[in-house]
């Protein structure tokens, strides 16, 4: 079988720009599960599903038909048929997911939906889950972090200059849901190669994870 590598890691921590730069070098398909937990919060918002009644969200977790295009220079994702792409990176969309993604049966859906993608590898997968859940059989597994301040700065400069402060709070609010949840929680997966890409910029991260890959 493919190729499978795994990147895990909190919010802003480089996971995207590296897993798409690793996937254009190396020629493999690339997936953004988190595109995916973000749409299907969207679906939740647009039907107008409470997203903090995990109930409610349950029952509406095998409704939205969700498409991802594992292109990774040009990834992209669909909601039955509306292209959400812009929408999931909204603040609506940011301050829901991780509710949403905290629900069982929410992560059960998009697990086979993932897996199905995935098939027989030949990809780069990031999330939260990934070398934990999603593909513990991954040959390559990594996990990045990145102080809260640089991490931070990213996501601000790639929303196009929000505000520092208020979006580290942002991000520090969605980890700490993300790794207190119950079913699949964000830790470092058994295995894997911790990089922290606070000092690194992103060609450096990328060379470091190709070296990995050749090992
Ligand atoms: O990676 P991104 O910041 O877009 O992920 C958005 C949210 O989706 C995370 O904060 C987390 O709640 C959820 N997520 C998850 N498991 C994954 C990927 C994302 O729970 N594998």
């Amino acid at each position: 079988t493919g190729l499978v590598i795994a990147l895990d890691g909190p919010s802003g921590s480089g996971k995207s720009s590296t897993s798409r730069g690793v996937a254009t070098r190396l020629g493999l398909r690339y997936l953004d599960t988190g595109a995916m937990f973000r749409a299907m919060t969207w679906a939740m918002l647009e039907a107008g599903v409470d997203v903090h009644d995990a109930q409610a969200v349950a029952a509406y977790a095998p409704t939205p038909r969700i498409e991802s295009g594992t292109n990774p220079t040009a990834p992209t994702i669909h909601v039955d048929g509306h292209d959400v792409g812009e929408a999931i990176r909204g603040e609506a969309v940011t301050g829901a997911v991780s509710p949403v993604s905290a629900v069982p049966e929410v992560r059960a859906r998009l697990l086979e939906l993932q897996r199905t993608i995935i098939g027989d590898g030949d990809i780069v997968v990031e999330g939260r889950d990934i070398g934990s859940v999603v593909a513990p059989q991954a040959r390559v597994k990594l996990y990045l972090t990145a102080d809260p301040g640089a991490r931070a700065a990213r996501r601000a400069l790639e929303e196009g200059g929000s505000d520092v402060a208020a979006t580290e709070a942002s991000l520090l609010a969605r980890d700490a849901i993300d790794s207190t949840r119950r079913t699949a929680p964000l830790t470092m997966p058994e295995g894997a190669v911790h990089i922290d890409t606070t000092d690194f910029t992103l060609d450096e991260v990328i060379d470091q994870v190709l070296r990995l890959v050749q090992q």
